[in-house]
């Protein structure tokens, strides 16, 4: 990531005459009153971490988010990242059913990379603003308890317990937590957790109204291969649904499950969002229309009252289109 001057917002609002300037300032209203306050975790990954662009107008979002009043809290993964310091050190990858081994080798590179690279990255480019970002990883004052998944894979962990202390304590300084989603067992050993299940587990036992998740495709697609078929709105039996028919693969299936798990321990909704979108987070948060997939519990209507516009008239949890 460059350390040069921010760039300024691309966009030539300028151009607008000022009463579209007002009216779009102006929409931004009822959810700036709605968020004040409130926490929102945000998952960043994707193209939108590895683009320097992006990663900026994400800071910019961040920034304007805890400046409006909303207490963001921001989890990172790093994949690819990871992969591309593996290769350079011509370290080889072992896969088990699609998911890397992770030996002891492999958690040092991963922890080296999510912890020392990629989150000093979000915090310097939320820094930039203001004083705000401090970087953790789930091992600082007992965050994430991990245990291994299964043997065979290494250091790869599950969530098994998250103390939110270190996170409340923060927020409570209006700080922005940038949480590296590497975990500990209690002797002390670290394991590499999946940054989606990691920010539902959050997001639950922080209370959030909301958690975001960018990633690289428009939303939960009906039809995997066609962008157009994204689905705007889903509630859980919805999303059991499209699991069981196959609709939902690959790197989907930990983000959905993520979803499930953070609407069931009581956050509003969560989101999956176009990453690759600039600005994505503000869209997604102050604009009418909203973007990408709103998950909500059964029933498709948030706590916040948001999906009741949406009619479901075969009541199968998609909304219809
Ligand atoms: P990240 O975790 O960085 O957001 P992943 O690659 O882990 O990205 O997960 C997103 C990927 O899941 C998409 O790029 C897509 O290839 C795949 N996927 C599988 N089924 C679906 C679906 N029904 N809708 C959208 N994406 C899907
Ligand atoms: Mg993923």
């Amino acid at each position: 990531m460059s350390t040069t001057e921010p760039t300024p917002i691309s966009s030539p609002v300028s151009d607008f005459s000022p009463e579209r300037r007002a009216a779009v300032l102006i929409e931004t209203l009822p959810y700036i009153q709605r968020f004040a306050g409130s926490i929102i975790v945000v998952k960043f990954g994707g193209n939108a971490m590895v683009d320097d662009d992006l990663a900026a107008r994400f800071a910019e979002d961040v920034v304007l988010m805890h400046s409006v009043g909303i207490r963001p809290v921001v989890v990172h993964g790093g994949g690819p990242q990871i992969g591309a310091l593996m290769d350079r050190l011509g370290i080889k990858s072992e896969f088990r059913d699609g998911l890397r081994v992770t030996d002891a080798e492999t958690l040092d590179v991963a922890r080296m990379v999510l912890v020392g690279k990629v989150n000093r990255d979000i915090v310097s480019s939320i820094n930039r603003h203001g004083s705000l970002a401090v970087g953790l990883s789930g091992e600082d004052a007992g965050l994430i308890r991990a245990s291994a998944r299964n043997p065979e894979l290494g250091f790869v962990g599950d969530v098994e317990s998250v103390n939110p202390a270190i996170i409340e304590r923060l927020l409570a300084e209006d700080l922005i937590p940038v949480v590296s989603t590497i975990g500990s067992d209690p002797s002390g050993q670290a394991y590499n957790i999946n940054a989606d299940t990691v920010a539902a587990a959050l997001a639950g036992a922080l209370g959030a109204e909301r958690i975001l998740y960018l990633t690289d495709v428009e939303g939960l697609l009906a039809d995997v291969d066609d962008p157009s078929s994204r689905i705007s709105r889903v509630d859980l039996s919805g999303l059991a649904a499209l699991t069981a028919d196959g609709t939902i693969s690959g790197g989907m299936i930990p983000k959905v499950q993520a979803c499930v798990d953070a609407v069931e321990a009581g956050v509003g909704s969560a989101h999956m969002v176009d990453g690759r979108v600039p600005h994505v987070v503000l869209l997604e948060l102050f604009t009418d229309p909203g973007i990408g997939t709103m998950v909500l519990p059964d029933g498709g209507v948030a706590a916040d009252g948001r999906g009741v516009e949406d009619p479901d008239t075969d009541g199968d949890g998609v909304t219809d289109s």
